[in-house]
């Protein structure tokens, strides 16, 4: 069985994970995507939150599995049998980081862990959780960047008055 991890903090998911997640869960039998509870960050969304999301956005994917971790990426994967760690790409300047942790875990687990990169799909090369945070702070609409409950759930953290007003825009999107 082919077995894989996504890591990441999805703080919160974007279409650009869950574009990641839909086609790596075409790659292997198993594709569990883990939450990393990174002390050092202040996230707006808990790890529980940030799961709960997670699994409500890959409800349908019978092969994908929700989890968190906290500690080095290469001890969960070996907790969990795991070889191969999947990332996503959209820029150069995501390279020099992702290189720089992946030659690490590959050398750190004497090389039981590797790590398997997918470039963004075109559309989502733009996204990332902290813009789609900082347009929804200022009530900007995330309707292109997040599902609808999330883009709630976001607003919700904020107490943006406009939330009704992005719902409806966001039904909008979807019905387009
Ligand atoms: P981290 O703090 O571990 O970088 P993120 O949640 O920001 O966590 O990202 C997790 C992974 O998803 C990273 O590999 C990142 O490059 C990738 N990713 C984030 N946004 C996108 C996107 N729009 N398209 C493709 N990959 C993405």
């Amino acid at each position: 069985m082919k077995k894989a991890v996504y890591p990441g903090s999805f703080d919160p998911m974007t279409y650009g994970h869950l574009d990641i997640i839909h086609r790596a869960a075409e790659v292997f039998d198993l594709l569990i995507v883990s939450v990393l509870n990174n002390k050092e960050k202040t996230p707006l969304f808990s790890v529980e939150e940030r799961v709960k999301i997670l699994r409500e956005a890959t409800k349908d994917l019978p092969n994908v599995q929700v989890d968190s971790f906290s500690g080095l990426l290469i001890d969960y994967a070996a907790e969990k049998d795991i070889h191969v760690a999947v990332r996503g790409l959209r820029a150069i300047t995501d390279f020099e980081y992702e290189l720089q942790i992946a030659q690490t875990n590959r050398k750190f687990s004497e090389g039981r862990l590797d790590t398997m990169f997918l470039t963004t799909s075109l559309e989502y090369a733009y996204l990332s959780s902290s813009t789609v945070k900082e347009i929804a702070s200022f009530g900007g609409n995330i309707s292109r960047c997040v599902p609808g409950f999330v883009a709630d759930l976001i607003y919700e953290k904020y107490q943006i008055k406009t939330r009704s007003n992005a719902h409806e825009q966001q039904n909008r999107a979807d019905n387009r």
